[in-house]
């Protein structure tokens, strides 16, 4: 099933997209219709979380070629809500920075509150899953040394366009990143060290997952940059394909540091 977030009516609310032309919410109101024509439709950003916990380094090749050891344990890191973006939204480049790179990942949202869950437990408190691109200014990344500047822009988290709450195999995905209709970046979940139920288990370990976080779950080999005026896609086997435009500035916004 392929989940959305709307508006209709002043109501907000997730439905089901039950064809090109309609949804069918999901937890229907007293006299919500049971079919409404996306035509009729708001749609809101996707997901709202209270955190956006990200794995670095949590694919074998990703870590080669970062030159980095296989880690023994989930490199975690956050994102700020304020990144998140929705598919066909522009990824604004910040004047900071001169080199903001792609990483295409695999999310999944959370659906119930999840805190000291045992691995076997996990799919239980996962709603679906989703395309993520983990929008990174590599250079500050490594100047800073720890990553809240380089991954923390406003607009560094498009993710979409739908939630899929059955995908199939998770360690069985092949996912790539598409810049101007070029293959980019090309991996699959195989090469993934620490899988997704595993990782929901880690973090409930560490803090509380409330319903509506994202766990971004790291990228393969291949990261590479984007410039003002590029279309680049995270596109994930069973799952979506997620298109966002690469801008400098948004209209009105300084593009040097002030
Ligand atoms: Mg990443």
């Amino acid at each position: 099933m392929r989940i959305i977030r709307v508006r209709h009516k002043g109501q907000a609310f997730y439905a089901a997209i039950i064809s090109p032309e309609s949804v069918r919410p999901l937890n229907r109101e007293a006299g919500q219709p049971e079919e409404i024509p996306l035509a009729e439709l708001e749609l809101l950003s996707l997901v709202r979380p209270s955190k956006i916990v990200c794995v670095g380094l949590n694919y074998l090749d990703h870590a080669r070629e970062m030159g980095q050891a296989v880690p023994e344990e989930p490199v975690v890191f956050l994102k700020p809500p304020s990144a998140v973006i929705g598919a066909g939204d522009a990824i604004v480049l910040p004047a900071q920075s001169e080199q903001v790179d792609y990483e295409a990942e695999l999310a999944l949202v959370l659906g119930r509150t999840a805190r000291f869950v045992a691995e076997a437990d996990a799919a239980r408190h996962i709603f679906g899953y989703t395309c993520a691109n983990d929008v990174t200014a590599r250079d500050l990344q490594k100047k800073d040394g720890q990553w809240t500047r380089a991954k923390g822009f406003d607009t560094f988290c498009p993710v979409g366009p739908w939630i899929e709450t059955d995908p199939g195999d998770l360690q069985d995905m092949a996912l790539r990143t598409v810049v101007n209709g070029e293959v980019r970046q090309e991996g699959t979940t195989a090469n993934m060290i620490f899988p997704p139920h595993l990782l929901v288990s880690y973090l409930s370990h560490i803090m509380t997952l409330l319903p509506g976080d994202v766990i971004l779950t790291g990228t393969p080999a291949g990261v590479g940059p984007i410039k003002a005026g590029d279309e680049v896609s995270v596109e994930i086997d069973r799952v979506g394909f997620l298109l966002n435009p690469v801008i400098s500035a948004r209209p009105g916004e300084p593009t040097a540091m002030q």
